[in-house]
């Protein structure tokens, strides 16, 4: 294997900028090695991007398996991102183990929902009353997180159809406990303010989307550490779902146009309360795989480009107790042309990407 001499400047961790790194053994280290025959690698070195909310078995077209599996995983190394959280599959995604040429990948098995209330043939689909079992269930599948919907259209509500909660709060806080028991950690689709109150007391370990944040909720997040994952490339997409259901859920249609008319103002609103924002795409159906630098660009007009960058980067991956790019860690790393920090556009166009100490790019 060869080694490498990053000239830098490298990122290593928020606020810690190291002037020169070297890559040997597939592991950082700042130590100058004894070897000669070093290969030089120029550029800003960052840590590889984290995509916080991904869903590799979902494409353009729905669900898909197997090698379609791999090439979204592939897209979004190519993309940079080499550590992803799974937000949700609708089925294996055993197509991915072993694979040491593609990102880490945290799962959070299949998405737990009602019978239709969430994209159909998607879900495990429990009755109210069974989402305990099924937490603990998908906790212990995944060896890691687990996926709650916690809202979505409740179409029998006729022509006041409106985003309403799945689960009544003392199910959810027991469902959270039941993964926690099991070592897992739980995470919740939410875009209405009426799930919140819930998913906080319950101590949700992340918030997905969070567009129905209230001030007070967001001090709440802030005050718990709780992420939120705002995905406002998804968020984009309200507009054209209020389109599509105004004529039969004019009150649904309403509630959505607001919340995408308010997307950047609810964004800029849980940063300047503190809240933790991670940088995540949805990608899957209406989102592209591999658009991690497009979300970024998008959260950057809410808040301070250093801020997405380390969201995107160090703070996503301590979270998730992923390693940074300390003495001795794994060599999985971006190069960028430009401080990103300054302009947030390079992380769309790495110069060259290493995974494990193996250039991929
Ligand atoms: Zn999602």
């Amino acid at each position: 294997m060869s080694a490498y001499e990053l000239t830098g400047p490298i990122l290593a961790d928020e606020d810690v900028v190291v002037g020169r790194a070297w890559v040997v053994g597939g592991r950082m280290t700042y130590e100058k090695p004894r070897h000669t025959d070093v290969v030089r690698v120029d550029g800003w070195v960052l840590p590889g991007f984290v995509d916080m909310h991904c869903h590799l078995s979902v494409g353009p077209a729905g669900l898909v398996e197997g090698d379609q599996i791999v090439k979204h995983a592939v897209i979004e190394r190519d993309a940079g991102v080499l550590l992803l959280r799974d937000t949700g599959a609708a089925g294996s995604l055993d197509a991915l183990v072993g694979r040491e040429d593609l990102p880490k990948v945290m799962r959070s098995g299949r998405f737990i929902a009602r019978p239709k209330r969430y994209l159909k043939g998607y879900a495990v689909e429990v009755e109210p009353g069974h989402l305990v079992a099924e937490a603990a269930t998908q906790a212990r599948a995944s060896g890691d997180w687990v996926k709650i919907i916690a809202d979505w259209i409740d179409r029998d509500l006729g022509d006041d159809a409106d985003l309403t909660p799945l689960w009544a709060d003392a199910e959810l806080a027991d469902a959270v406990a039941a993964a926690h028991s099991e070592g897992g950690r739980v995470t919740a689709h939410t875009f209405a303010t009426e799930s919140l109150d819930g998913l906080l007391g319950a101590g949700i370990d992340s918030i997905e989307h969070g567009t129905g944040m209230t001030a007070a909720h967001m001090e709440r997040a802030a005050a718990a550490g709780i992420p939120v994952v705002p995905t406002l490339l998804q968020v984009a997409n309200f507009a054209s779902f209020a389109a599509l259901a105004e004529e039969r859920f004019p009150v649904f249609a309403a509630r959505m146009q607001r919340m995408y008319e308010r997307r950047y103002v609810q964004v800029g609103a849980m940063h300047d309360a503190g809240v933790t924002l991670l940088v995540g795409t949805d990608a899957g159906t209406s989102v592209a795989h591999g658009d991690l630098a497009r979300e970024a660009a998008e959260m950057a007009t809410c808040m301070p480009a250093a801020e997405v960058v380390a969201a995107a980067t160090w703070r996503a991956r301590r979270f998730l107790g992923a390693p940074v790019l300390a003495e001795g860690d794994p060599a999985d790393l971006v190069l960028l042309r430009v401080d990103p920090r300054e302009d947030i556009s390079a992380l769309s166009a790495p110069s060259g990407i290493m995974m494990r100490g193996l250039p991929v790019l």
